[in-house]
């Protein structure tokens, strides 16, 4: 089906596109021209009871499949998720506004999840110990929780469901996946790759919405678990609804990444990567760098290659081979982002590279901002406190590498943190003592890979696990221990006594 046509976009229950009960629509726009693209339901609880019916069904002919076959369904899923992936990349971009490039690599970042999940004929073994009493057995096993339900963000439409809906469908589960109503066509997209691929109808479902759905959801006793990755008010809102009725639930907030530069670090190549960190996708990245502690004397030197390097930035629409910035998502966002830069003015920041008005030719309806930097930035200021989530970044001067650490510690974010230094003492002490949960050695977005773990402390993840790798199979998965004997027929029953080593 073409979704691009469509004027509403329906929901995907049991296997095909399915109309929403609702009668509210928020509407999708093209963050490049402001116009508007088509309509999103906001689905209603009975379209959520619709979508954890067909799930329930679906879930025991799912959870007793081989796992090497659901294994190979996601095998086929990532081959049309690899020949489709610049279709995809074009509609990302339409519906979020980050540049082409951009699009596709946040895709090959989620079929690496795919890549990861296919293994799950080995990551789920368990262990076995023969003898643990006279002539008894004992060993373990991981085994699907239910119908799992996801819900997820604007900013990556693609990477972020596939940092969940792989795994889980791997271990056995069915899902239903609630994505950001901003941008939420790539989700039926990838609803209808896996049914090509062979997904049987029902193990995946997508119910667009906003809160009502997403209440909905986190109230249902049908679902078992409640991956989310959002901001950090409703993170924390998620987590503590989710628990609440019953859930396990992993719930990733925001973040203020912080980039600790050294006065021994090689600074163009520091500057280099802090523009990419910061700028790329318009700093709409929960890994975007949004503070860099200047230590020492790298300060001046670094605030000149760094604002020499932003007034080059080209901004632009994503479809543009020559845009390395496109615009943030919604005028809202604009107007909010342009709010915090004057707030910065006003509380005593210094205005190093100016943003407010890029002034795009022939986009004048779009919603871009240039990129804007600050210096000379307290931890008191809003632009310091707050998670700005767009194209501003702001120096704060340090000391020294442990004035810097406190500052990272004393954060209420905690998702990644990095380190420019040519020492390996710094390094090593900075990766010790920072208390985030993803750290970067001269890696500006220290992003894991499929087979790591991702995830924050503090303020930027609510629950125990983080998403995918090993943490991604134990979410999805619940443990079982079984301990066996198979005596003769004449030997004697187990006494009332608890049974001990014999
Ligand atoms: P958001 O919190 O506004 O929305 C996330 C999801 O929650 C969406 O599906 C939305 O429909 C739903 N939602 C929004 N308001 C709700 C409410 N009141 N009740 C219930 N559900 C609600 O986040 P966003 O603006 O889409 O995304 C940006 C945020 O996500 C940033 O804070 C960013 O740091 C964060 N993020 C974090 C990570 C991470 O890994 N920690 C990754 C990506 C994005």
């Amino acid at each position: 089906m073409d979704l691009t046509t469509l004027e509403r976009l329906p929901l995907w229950i049991g296997g095909k596109p399915t109309p929403s009960r609702t009668t509210r629509y928020g509407e999708v726009t093209n963050p490049a021209t402001g116009e508007f693209l088509r309509h999103v339901p906001f689905a209603i609880a009975e379209d959520v009871d619709a979508a954890v019916a067909v799930a329930t069904e679906a879930w025991a002919p799912w959870r007793n499949a081989p796992s090497l076959r659901r294994a190979r369904v996601l095998m086929r899923f990532r081959e049309l998720m690899e020949a489709h992936k610049k279709d995809l990349a074009r509609l990302l971009s339409e519906e979020h506004g980050k540049t082409r490039v951009d699009a596709e690599g946040s895709i090959t970042r989620g079929i690496e999840v795919v890549e990861f999940a296919t293994g799950i004929p080995h990551l789920l073994k368990g262990e076995f110990s023969d003898n643990v009493g006279s002539d008894v057995d004992s060993f373990s096993l991981r085994q699907p929780v239910g119908v799992c339900a996801g819900i997820t963000p604007f900013n990556f439409p693609a990477m972020v469901p596939m940092w969940m809906f792989p795994i889980a469908l791997a271990c056995g589960n069915t899902f239903i996946l609630k994505p950001s109503e901003r941008d939420p066509t790539l989700s039926l997209r990838m609803a209808e790759l896996l049914k090509e691929a062979g997904l049987p109808d029902g193990v995946f479902n997508v119910v667009h919405g906003d809160k009502e759905s997403v209440d909905a959801i986190l109230k249902h006793p049908g679902i078992r678990a409640v991956s989310f990755v959002g901001s950090t008010p409703i993170a924390k809102y998620i987590y503590e609804t989710g628990t609440a009725h019953g859930k396990r639930v992993q719930a990733l907030g925001g973040a203020k990444n912080h980039a600790v530069v050294l006065p021994d670090a090689n600074l163009a190549f520091a500057a280099e990567a802090l523009i990419g960190a910061a700028y790329g996708s318009a700093g709409e990245r929960c890994m975007a760098v949004s503070v860099v502690v200047a230590v020492g004397e790298a300060g001046d030197p670094l605030r000149d290659l760094l604002a020499e390097r932003a007034r080059r930035i080209a901004v632009g629409p994503g479809d543009r081979p020559e845009s390395e910035m496109g615009p943030v998502i919604t005028c809202a966002a604009r107007d909010r982002i342009v709010g915090l830069i004057d707030r910065g003015v006003a509380e005593g920041a210094a205005l190093i590279v100016d943003g407010r008005k890029p002034g795009i030719a022939g986009h004048e309806n779009g919603f871009f901002l240039g990129p804007t930097l600050f210096d000379r930035t307290t931890p008191e200021m809003a632009i310091y406190r707050e998670e700005i989530f767009g194209p501003v970044l702001v120096i704060v001067r340090s000391e020294s590498l442990d004035e810097a650490i406190a500052l990272i510690n004393a954060n209420r974010y905690a998702n990644g943190a990095a380190l420019f230094t040519r020492s390996g003492y710094a390094a090593r002490r900075f990766q010790q003592h920072v208390e985030v949960g993803m750290v970067g050695i001269n890696v500006p977005i220290p992003v894991p890979m499929a087979f790591y773990s991702f995830g924050g402390w503090r303020n930027s993840l609510f629950g125990d696990l983080h998403v995918h790798g090993m943490d991604g199979v134990r979410f999805y998965t619940r443990g079982k221990a079984v301990t066996t004997r198979w005596p003769d027929d004449g030997s004697a029953a187990p006494g009332f006594h608890l049974p001990t080593l014999g």
